[in-house]
């Protein structure tokens, strides 16, 4: 792709979504990502393979939404065995983090952009089969393996990628994430860590104190994926 991307910084935010498309449904993408997605779709076409999106543009609101109700026990927060944490027996800082291993803070997830989404593949599900969005699912021998081995060779040489491919310390590894890098890319640099720091000091936000405590850390591992244990 050439020329620059016009990209806002409420879009980088989860705050406006109205330059969206609807796909597969209810999904919502960047208009940019159509057309490319679309080709990747058809090169994951080894038989019974179909790559479809289990979930695409994710809203400030709607993160928020699923960050409090980690912060406050209202949904389960798992550590990375599987197991339900025991939140009350954490410091606000380990409750922070714990969050931060499988959700993201709002304003800084990549589903905020519509560059980003989850993966999965509809036609290698038996029937009432729930998507989970797990590891198993998409090693060798798991419901979705075929397509991860379809993904493993054509995102090679794609404007695609997995950024929660390797677990960096930070975020849990997510081979099911896709970026379309050449946008994604436009938004992180759109997204400072002041223009986040802002946002979420405004905004009704669990756990608000321990997370501007943190905010440099976090914007660098998890924002910008840098590896390193940071502060945690
Ligand atoms: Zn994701």
């Amino acid at each position: 792709m050439s020329g620059e991307i016009l990209v806002t910084e409420r879009q980088a935010l989860g705050l406006d979504e109205e330059h969206l498309v609807s796909v597969q449904g209810s999904c919502k993408i960047h208009p940019l990502v159509s057309a490319p997605l679309q080709s990747l779709a058809q090169q994951c076409s080894a038989p019974g393979c179909r790559l479809a999106i289990a979930s695409g543009y994710r809203s400030f609101d709607r993160q928020l939404a699923i960050f409090n109700a980690k912060a406050r026990g209202e949904r389960e927060v798992l550590d990375d065995r599987g197991q339900v944490l025991d939140m009350q027996r954490l410091s606000p800082r380990e409750q922070l983090y714990a969050i931060l291993r499988f959700s993201a803070l709002p304003g800084a997830s990549r589903h905020h952009w519509g560059s980003d989404m989850d993966v999965y593949d509809p036609a290698a599900m038996p029937a009432d089969y729930r998507v989970q969005l797990t590891l198993s699912e998409c090693v060798p021998g798991g419901v979705f393996g075929d397509l991860h081995c379809e993904l493993d060779s054509h995102l090679q040489g794609s404007d695609f990628y997995r950024p929660y491919e390797r677990d960096l310390g930070a975020i849990a590894p997510e081979p099911w994430h896709l970026s379309y890098r050449p946008l994604a890319d436009a938004y992180v640099k759109v997204l400072s860590r002041d223009l986040l720091g802002d946002c979420l000091q405004s905004a009704e936000l669990e756990l608000k104190p321990v997370v501007m405590r943190h905010l440099d850390d976090i914007y660098r591992r998890y924002v910008q994926l840098e590896p390193g244990s940071g502060s945690n």
